[in-house]
């Protein structure tokens, strides 16, 4: 499908980018460009794509996604490269889990290519927006929403799929901070046979009170159990979690529907393997966690997802109390896989499986 270009009337000027994008931060500086493409059934399907300013979208107020929440969305960067390239990681992935939530939500499936050629024509024509500092990415964020005017509970006939992208400065500005869990107590991320495996807004609307009671009990984070037992570990609001052992394994809870597959998640499984480790996808438990945490079996926790790639888990705290894991500290394992996930996503560690996709 061809992209139609539509002209930005007032771009941004060039020294309001330069200041903006010196210091970022994270999802407040947006680029001056958005990639729009249009579903509707009636018109067999796709059309309409188009680059061109990134403005408001209007909506009427029957709009499907404000009533009954079809939405779902990606998260994925852009790096800077030493040769002044960009480059992706992995991007085909993104679009294989985008169609996967898509399929969940009852919501049509975007041919992957046309979502790859989005992102990386979205890319291409912000590349001014890459922040100039160490460790800057643009953060792009691919989504689709039922723009159809319709009340009635059945999926809607027309979508509306979008691409923007947000400035985003170094996540590791003060280092490494190994972060302090919250173990949700009367709340749960997703049952089986729920939507826990799409990336859906409403996973992370359910997320936001178990999150703050988190921030309220003094914690960096929730991490989520399962909700049948409410004893198996599960996932945090937005990253994956490992558990490092003493015996050289490494358990990482399965894909049994209720957590996202994160795409860190199953590079992290490849590149511990090549460690020599014995990765295993099984249940862990709270309790498995805290015992083998205080015995010495368990040596690190790794969460991990786009935004911070790999982070250590310091400490856990419940009703019950709190555990440390190690010295509280950022492990080796956890140094060891940023550093070369991070080296590989940027181009400084050489990508041995062909994740790295130039834009
Ligand atoms: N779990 C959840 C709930 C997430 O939102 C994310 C971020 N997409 C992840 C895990 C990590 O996924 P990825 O490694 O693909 O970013």
């Amino acid at each position: 499908m061809q992209f139609t270009s539509v002209p930005h009337p007032a771009p941004t000027h060039e020294n309001v980018r330069k200041a903006a994008i010196a210091d970022p931060g994270f999802g407040t500086v947006f680029t001056d460009h958005m990639v729009t493409v249009d579903y509707d059934e009636a018109k067999g399907g796709w059309h309409s794509a188009q680059i061109g300013p990134r403005e408001a979208i209007a909506l009427d107020p029957a709009a499907s996604v404000l009533h009954y929440a079809q939405e779902i969305f990606e998260g994925m960067k852009a790096y800077q490269h030493p040769d002044g390239g960009l480059a992706l990681f992995r991007p085909e992935e993104n679009a294989r889990r985008f169609n996967a939530s898509a399929r969940r939500m009852a919501m049509p499936e975007i041919p992957e290519k046309l979502f790859l050629d989005a992102v990386k024509l979205a890319v291409e024509t912000d590349a001014d927006w890459m922040p100039p500092v160490e460790g800057g990415t643009l953060y792009i964020r691919p989504f689709m929403f039922a723009s159809e005017a319709f009340l009635g509970v059945r999926p809607a006939k027309q979508y509306k799929f979008v691409v923007i992208l947000v400035s985003s400065g170094n996540y590791f500005k003060n280092g490494v901070n190994p972060v302090h869990i919250w173990v949700a107590q009367d709340y749960v991320r997703a049952a089986p046979g729920g939507t826990g495996a799409a990336k859906t807004g409403g996973n992370y609307a359910a997320s936001l009170v178990p999150q703050a009671e988190a921030i309220a009990q003094g914690c960096d984070q929730v991490v989520f159990l399962d909700a049948i037992e409410h004893k198996w570990v599960e996932e945090l609001g937005g990253m994956n979690l490992f558990f490092v052992r003493q015996d050289g394994s490494v358990i990482t809870p399965p894909l049994t529907g209720t957590i996202l597959p994160g795409i860190t998640r199953d590079s992290l499984i490849a590149m511990l393997r090549e460690e020599g480790l014995e990765v295993r996808e099984e249940p862990y438990s709270i309790q498995q966690w805290r015992e083998e945490a205080e015995n010495g079996m368990l040596l690190e926790t790794l969460a991990c997802g786009t935004a911070a790639v790999v982070t250590p888990v310091g400490k856990v705290s419940s009703p019950d109390g709190s555990f440390e894991i190690g010295t509280g500290g950022i492990g080796q394992m956890a140094q060891k896989m940023r550093e070369r996930l991070v080296g590989i996503q940027t181009g400084e560690v050489a990508d041995t499986h062909g994740w790295v996709v130039k834009v």
